[in-house]
């Protein structure tokens, strides 16, 4: 079955997110760690969590989707943005841990004018620094569209983040198909070459879960603007394809498409019903 859900509001707490999740029509949602643009965060009502967490087994969701903060930069060139990071991720982490196997996305940064090598040996410093053995959730870093000095822009860039990482087995990717299609990765008109080389450079089991998301621009433009489901470039045909190929037809789907409750439920619909059983 389509595993599939979109980006919610928290400020309700979990139980909510989980049964909104059911009540739109899916299985799984996405929710912000604490507010996406400030530092902030609501403590861990347990007694919510506690009734989340038998929700989700009941309505068998698969795993569930933080996201990490947009102001969370582990590249930036000023020690107190990076320090930020550290104690941020670390305490999302923390929290995470109330809700035990799930996925944790990020932005790997922007490493505003550094350098991309410069960029990414700063994030694996990070990341070195904060996984933890004992950690049940898998980080994962999220494909990025390339918008200015944006680390992760390629598949290349993910793999030598990944590659400086002790810890790691800890790490997955997102991807997310308004980024890559931004990215130049033509996932319309070449899905399998898109996949044979995240594959050949990632490797394909590194891949946890995807952002299904329309691109306001043409592949390639670096611009981050998504749009709803089959009103943009990538179109409703390519996104058929995209949930029922093989490797990723099992994966659990996110839209972050410009919408409200409403509009969210109508792409749930529409994707579950090109989704061949
Ligand atoms: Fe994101
Ligand atoms: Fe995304
Ligand atoms: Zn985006």
């Amino acid at each position: 079955m389509l595993h599939i859900g979109c980006h919610l509001p928290a400020s309700k707490g979990y139980l909510h997110m989980g049964k909104t999740a059911v009540e739109l029509g899916g299985d799984t949602f996405q929710f912000f760690t604490r507010n996406p643009r400030g530092s902030r965060a609501k403590a861990i009502d347990e007694k919510d969590v506690a009734r989340f967490r038998d929700f989700a087994a009941e309505h068998r969701f698969p795993v569930i989707l933080a996201h990490a903060p947009y102001t969370l930069n582990a590249c930036s060139d000023k020690e107190q943005t990076r320090q930020f990071a550290r104690e941020t991720m670390a305490d999302d982490l923390k929290r995470m841990e109330y809700t035990p196997g799930n996925l944790y996305n990020f932005h790997p940064g922007s490493h505003v004018g550094q350098g991309a090598e410069r960029g990414i040996a700063l994030i694996i410093a990070m990341l070195n620094e904060i996984l933890t053995e004992d950690q049940t959730t898998t980080v994962l870093l999220e494909t990025m569209a390339g918008k200015g000095s944006e680390v992760g822009r390629s598949f290349e860039e993910l793999r030598a983040i990944i590659d400086g990482v002790n810890l790691d087995h800890k790490l997955g990717v997102c991807l997310d198909t308004c980024h890559v299609f931004d990215g130049g990765y033509d996932i319309v008109n070449d899905l399998d070459g898109v996949l044979e080389t995240f594959d050949r450079v990632i490797g394909l089991s590194r891949l946890k879960a995807i952002h299904i998301n329309d691109s306001k621009n043409p592949l390639g433009s670096h611009k981050d603007r998504h749009e709803k489901i089959g009103e943009g470039h990538i179109g409703l045909d390519a996104f058929r394809r995209i949930i029922n190929h093989p490797v990723l037809r099992d994966l659990p789907f996110f839209l972050e498409t410009p919408n409200e409750l409403e509009g969210y439920a109508a792409e749930i619909a529409l994707l579950k019903a090109n989704y061949k059983e």
